[in-house]
């Protein structure tokens, strides 16, 4: 209580003393005058307590003469709804500012809960997926976008899922890629971005690189007619002068020829989705192929192999592309370790989950940490003065790898890469369940 309370009181209880000293009630006076204290406080309290849940004004206007102590319960409480109200505002602001950046994204956001329900969806969402707000708010999202993928990274539990490349459903010839992010409570982000540009000019790219390849198939053939000419009029040169070059130009024309075939193998398989006509492939068998082609070819070394193969073990997928895989994997153990103490290990098997699984591991001069990740991209060589060219397998494009990542992909495989500068590599290929072939392999001959 403070001291005006106290006054205030004593106000009260004065002059009833006085009173009832007076007509010598005195118990009667001040229990009257104390029960009309309480009476008057009790007043004032429930006027600031109608005040308080009014909520309206700032102060309350009809309260008239009150104790400190209410007042300073009306100042405080009058305190707190400001701030209250300058924190709303600023929360407000916050909440439009983030509504109109989110309009303003050039990417598709919806917001989930965890039933996979609509909460809300931004401007190019509506526009790209076709969802309607409020119409569709708290309705599932595989009933308002029937895109089957889309399922696909709505299962995955809680983990950011991959991405999944879609027709927008609004505007199909427009391309998306979808993926979704796990927030909140149960809640997920489904995030859309159109990258029909991207696409087209990758298009664009591949068609430029098939053009220009295709383009130089035909001089090349007629280089090499001359050259191979050249090469069976070798022996009328009586001094030799010449033939180092016709070599070298021989190799060089090979060499060639092999780039030109590999651009236009990789940009037929970037512009076809599928395997055309999978077959049974006996993996085994192509691999006994490829290692007496790399024993047997003039530049090879005289590393030690050994080879460990489940003939039983065969797989579904296009035997051309996948001698590809197997061929280039082996002969880059071949090209990098050493001719006279490598060894390298091939493997045909399946992992301890039964996944069917091709392994190569060598013994040779291993790749950096930091080039590691780069090898599958198209060109990229860790060391240009490790590129050969020698007219056969052997001979360093630079694409062998990027084709094999391709084709793997293709064939829903992974390529896992193990290597130490110095301590040999591990190239592996793992392939799903679905991949095992349980229908006779088709006997071939070999590619090479
Ligand atoms: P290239 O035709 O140059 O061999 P690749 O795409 O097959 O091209 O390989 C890319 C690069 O990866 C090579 O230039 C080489 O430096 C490195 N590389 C690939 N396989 C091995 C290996 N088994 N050991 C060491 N380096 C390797």
């Amino acid at each position: 209580m403070t001291s005006a309370d106290l006054r205030r009181l004593l106000t009260f209880l004065l002059p009833a003393t006085f009173l009832g000293l007076i007509i010598e009630e005195l118990f009667l006076t001040l229990v009257l005058a104390l029960s009309s204290y309480i009476f008057f406080f009790h007043l004032k309290l429930n006027r600031t307590l109608k005040w308080i849940k009014n909520r309206r004004e700032d102060f309350p206007t009809n309260l008239g003469v009150i104790p400190d102590a209410l007042d300073n319960v009306i100042l405080s409480v009058s305190d707190l709804r400001k701030r209250q109200r300058s924190r709303k505002k600023q929360l407000r602001t916050i909440l439009k500012e983030f509504r109109q950046a989110t309009k303003a994204l050039p990417d598709a956001v919806v917001s989930l809960d965890n039933e996979n329900t609509i909460r809300w969806a931004n401007k190019t969402a509506i526009r790209l997926l076709g969802i309607k707000i409020p119409d569709d708010v708290g309705r599932r999202i595989i009933n308002v976008v029937r895109e089957p993928l889309l399922k696909e990274i709505l299962e995955a539990d809680n983990k950011k899922t991959d991405m999944v490349r879609i027709k927008a459903p609004r505007e199909p010839n427009k391309i998306m890629n979808l993926v979704s992010a796990p927030y909140g409570k149960n809640q997920r982000l489904l995030v859309g971005r159109d990258v029909t540009a991207i696409e087209e000019a990758l298009e664009a790219r591949s068609d430029f690189v098939a053009n220009v390849s295709h383009e130089l198939r035909t001089p090349l053939t007629v280089f090499k007619g001359y050259i191979e000419n050249l090469i069976s009029l070798k022996e009328k040169e009586p001094n030799g002068k010449w033939h180092r070059p016709i070599e070298e130009m021989a190799k060089q024309a090979d060499m060639m020829s092999k780039l030109v075939e590999e651009l236009l193998l990789l940009s037929k398989l970037e512009s076809e989705d599928t395997i055309r006509n999978p077959e049974s492939i006996s993996v085994s068998e192509t691999i006994n192929q490829i290692h007496r082609r790399a024993t047997s070819l003039k530049n090879t070394g005289s590393q030690l192999f050994s080879l460990d193969t489940d003939d039983a073990l065969k797989i579904e997928g296009s035997g051309e592309e996948l001698y590809i895989v197997f061929s280039n994997i082996i002969f880059n153990a071949v090209r990098y370790t050493s001719a006279d103490s490598g060894v390298i290990q091939i493997k045909w098997q399946r992992t301890t989950d039964g996944l069917p699984m091709f392994e190569v591991k060598d013994n040779g001069i291993g790749i950096a940490q930091e080039h590691l990740l780069r090898v599958t991209e198209r060109f990229y060589r860790v060391d240009e003065s490790r590129q050969r060219i020698s007219g056969d397998e052997f001979s360093s494009t630079g694409l062998g790898l990027a084709l094999v990542k391709h084709v793997v992909e293709r064939h829903n495989g992974k390529l896992e890469m193990e290597s130490e500068l110095g301590s040999g590599s591990t190239f592996r290929v793992i392939f799903s369940k679905e991949m095992i072939s349980s229908r006779p392999a088709l006997s071939k001959k070999s590619s090479v």
